[in-house]
């Protein structure tokens, strides 16, 4: 084992401060990597507060993150995909059995023994797992990711959650040209939404509630942007929309949205609020609409994503930040202050 700088929360009231945590020593079939940046996810700051205590308590002390990008400072003897001195990237899962068939279709985010990147069960060192808010991780190479050399690191971090989310449903429910797709809340996942609706060539509305956002959310790739506070603005889309991505932090009402569906249209939840989100019948049994969620995606479709992104040079809009400015991008995220995405520089770690 040994000793790694990070930044934990010691109870969901608590800032995240400086401290010290243990990692094990790479086995045969680990890598351990330097962390340059790690993005920060909504999630992270859910996990922290124990937002989510009904499904996923918080153990404290809790080290987030799970959009991790970084070099391969040592590989284990068993180890084939990597060595040291190349590039990878770590996103939300860093283990699972490997042989249900969950894992054996590439699904791994649905095995019902996933490890998360923080937050879930050490089968290793006990304990919780702790995530990218530090200089290091060890994780076993099949959750190891590689990153297109041309991208731009800081911007490519958040990929590894915001990209993958929003890449899945979007591929499962055949996002392409000719289709009308909505995005709804244009924070770190949102944005690569539509990002990555743009790039699959459907017609792409924005719906925010941040009427600063309007030039940027054009920018970004959207062909019409929707304040979702207007009525009679929303009200101009009633029956239009194959696929809604719903990538909403808090409380909302979904069936605004639900009435934007044309037949047979669906509305695939991404975002986690705290609290149970209220649904009218009415809005699925009229036009046969459905409404699913979706979670990440399995290492093969996150590689895909990822080489998708090298390919199209897509990465996230960042803000790179210091470590020791991550309480107040938590009060930001809060703030739907975003644009569009923290990006935490891991140099400033070793600097305290
Ligand atoms: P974020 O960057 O904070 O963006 C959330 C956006 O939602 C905001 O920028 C804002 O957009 C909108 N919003 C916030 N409060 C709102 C309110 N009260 N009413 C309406 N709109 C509101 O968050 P994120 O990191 O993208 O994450 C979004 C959600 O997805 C979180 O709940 C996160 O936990 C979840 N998540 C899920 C998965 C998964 O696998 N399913 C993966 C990662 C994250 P506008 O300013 O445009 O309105
Ligand atoms: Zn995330």
């Amino acid at each position: 084992m040994y000793k790694a700088k990070a930044y934990s929360a010691a109870s969901a009231t608590s800032p995240l401060t400086s401290t010290r945590i243990e990692r094990r020593d790479p086995t045969e079939h680990d890598v351990q990597i330097e962390i340059l940046f790690c993005g920060i996810c909504h999630s992270d700051l859910h996990t922290v507060r124990n937002e989510w205590s009904s499904v996923m308590p918080t153990v404290y002390p809790c080290v987030p993150g799970h959009e991790i990008v970084g070099r391969i400072a040592k590989v284990g003897s068993a180890v084939t995909k990597f060595k040291p001195g190349d590039l990878a990237a770590v996103g939300c899962m860093v283990d699972s059995d490997g042989t249900c068939p969950q894992c054996q279709e590439g699904l791994e985010q649905f095995c019902p023994k996933m490890t998360l990147t923080y937050n879930s069960p050490d089968k290793h060192l006990g304990g919780v797992t702790y995530g990218g808010y530090s200089e290091s991780v060890v994780v076993d190479e099949r959750f190891v990711l590689r990153v297109p050399s041309n991208l731009d690191i800081a911007g490519a971090a958040p990929l590894l959650c915001a990209g993958i989310t929003t890449y899945s449903p979007m591929r499962r429910f055949g996002v392409t040209k000719g289709k009308k797709v909505g995005v709804v809340g244009l924070g770190g996942l949102g944005h690569m939404g539509v990002k990555f609706a743009r790039a699959f060539g459907a017609h792409v509305a924005v719906f925010t509630t941040s009427p600063g956002k309007k030039e940027d959310a054009f920018r970004l790739g959207a062909d019409e942007v929707v304040l979702s506070r207007n009525a009679d603005e929303m009200r101009k889309h009633a029956g239009s929309f194959d696929f809604i991505l719903d990538a909403v932090s808090a409380d909302h009402d979904i069936n605004a949205y639900l009435n934007l569906l044309r037949r047979d249209g669906n509305l695939t939840l991404v975002g986690a609020p705290e609290k149970p989100l209220a649904v009218s019948a009415f809005g699925l049994l009229f036009g046969r609409r459905s409404l699913s969620g979706s979670i990440i995606g399995g290492i093969p479709e996150t590689q895909e994503m990822l080489d998708f992104c090298g390919a199209h040079n897509i990465t996230a809009d960042v803000e790179v930040i210091p470590i020791q400015k991550v309480n107040e991008a938590y009060e930001r995220l809060l703030q739907s202050d975003v644009k569009y995405r923290f990006s935490i520089d891991m140099a400033s770690l070793k600097s305290k």
